[in-house]
């Protein structure tokens, strides 16, 4: 199967307002321009600088998502264009964004990423810390950060009732976070999860974004798997 074999027959498997985002890391631009040709328009990438390249060699139009750890000091070199980054998981890179998109006059969609899988190795916030984090005076002043939802990745294993339980307690956490604290505001509306393995599972447990990359492009390079 052709790569945009592969995006057809994952397409038709996506209801209707769950977004795909076709994860393009270690792929070499002229692939994600094929991809895109075929219609696909937001990619997602997980290194800055990586992004950063292929922003400039790719179409205007391609909406790109960062879906990878962001270390504070690379945030400057993608917040003038990135559209969604679904890997909020410290209140310093919080900070750090909303600093970076005041100098550029841009407000940015994030995901506060939350830890759901059982693997230590996994970022992200604490159901507690989530909590505590969305009760600061200088998160909920953040002018140039809009917080449209969550986003998890559970444990890496073939234990597919483990990974559904997984996705139905950030779901549970996602409609109670939405309750709490965005009960007015329509912004708060994603729940980013599943990958190419689970993101079938993720749907029917409630994702609103699913984050597909092998199944779409073929195996990446066991070096830069992460
Ligand atoms: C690589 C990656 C994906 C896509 O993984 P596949 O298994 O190739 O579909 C999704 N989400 C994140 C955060 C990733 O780093």
């Amino acid at each position: 199967m052709s790569v945009i074999d592969n995006l057809n027959s994952i397409q038709q498997t996506i209801p209707q307002g769950v977004t795909l985002v076709a994860v393009s890391k270690t792929y070499p631009p002229d692939i994600i321009l094929e991809v895109c040709n075929a219609g696909q328009r937001i990619f997602g990438e997980n290194r800055p600088q990586e992004l950063v390249q292929k922003h400039e060699q790719l179409p205007d139009d391609i909406k790109w998502h960062f879906i990878g750890h962001l270390q504070t000091n690379k945030v400057k070199y993608i917040v003038p264009f990135v559209t969604l980054i679904h890997s909020v998981d410290s209140l310093r890179l919080f900070k750090e964004i909303n600093k970076e998109a005041t100098k550029v006059n841009r407000k940015i969609d994030c995901l506060l990423q939350v830890h759901i899988a059982e693997e230590e190795s996994k970022f992200g916030f604490s159901e507690e810390e989530l909590i505590a984090f969305l009760q600061l005076d200088e998160v909920k002043s953040a002018l140039n950060i809009r917080i449209c939802g969550l986003m998890g990745m559970a444990t890496f294993t073939d234990d597919t009732e483990q990974v559904r339980c997984e996705f139905k307690s950030l779901k549970t956490l996602f409609d109670k976070i939405k309750s709490t604290f965005f009960i007015s505001n329509l912004e708060f509306k994603e729940l980013s999860m599943g990958m190419s393995g689970d993101y079938l599972t993720a749907i029917e447990e409630g994702a609103t974004i699913v984050r597909v990359g092998s199944s779409i492009f073929g195996e990446r390079a066991a070096i830069s798997k992460n």
